[in-house]
């Protein structure tokens, strides 16, 4: 996950909405305050987390609201969601890939890193193929300690 600072989130939603307009999509008020709260936490943030924090800026926001721009951010690769924890993060890439991502999540901080390795994907397809089983979405996530909670640990 990339750092919280002020600049890289204002950068982070700018360039989304220029991509968003180079698309004829509609990057909404709302949905930028949704994909800027993902952004702003350090760790992967639920629905429910996310409507709380919306209602700060959004009083009437509900579940549906939160849902629909939550859609909305996950169809354009700009978020991902977590499955293991029904959490949502930022893609690592800005949106600029169409990918299978694989996660590796801290069980102590909380914090996600994202990779893409095509290699794991292929494995895991070989292996689905052997069963006559075609996969479909293939989720990877990994639990354990990051790096940084491994060298402070010692
Ligand atoms: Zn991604
Ligand atoms: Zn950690």
């Amino acid at each position: 996950m990339l750092p919280a600072n002020k600049n890289s989130v204002t950068k982070r939603l700018d360039a989304a909405a220029f991509t968003c307009a180079q698309t004829g999509k509609k990057f909404t008020a709302l949905r930028r305050a949704v994909f800027g709260l993902i952004l702003e936490a350090r760790t992967p943030v639920t629905a429910y987390e996310l409507l709380d924090r919306l209602r700060v800026s959004h009083k009437g926001a509900t579940p549906a609201t939160v849902y629909r721009a939550l859609e909305f951010l996950l169809d354009n690769d700009l978020v991902h969601k977590v499955e293991s924890l029904s959490a949502f993060i930022p893609c690592a890439d800005a949106g600029q890939h169409d990918h299978a991502a694989q996660f590796f999540i801290c069980r102590h901080c909380g914090k996600v890193a994202e990779i893409e390795d095509e290699a794991v994907v292929e494995a895991l397809g070989h292996a689905a193929a052997k069963l006559g089983f075609r996969a479909g979405n293939i989720i990877v996530e990994a639990e354990g300690l990051c790096a940084d909670c491994l060298a402070s640990a010692r």
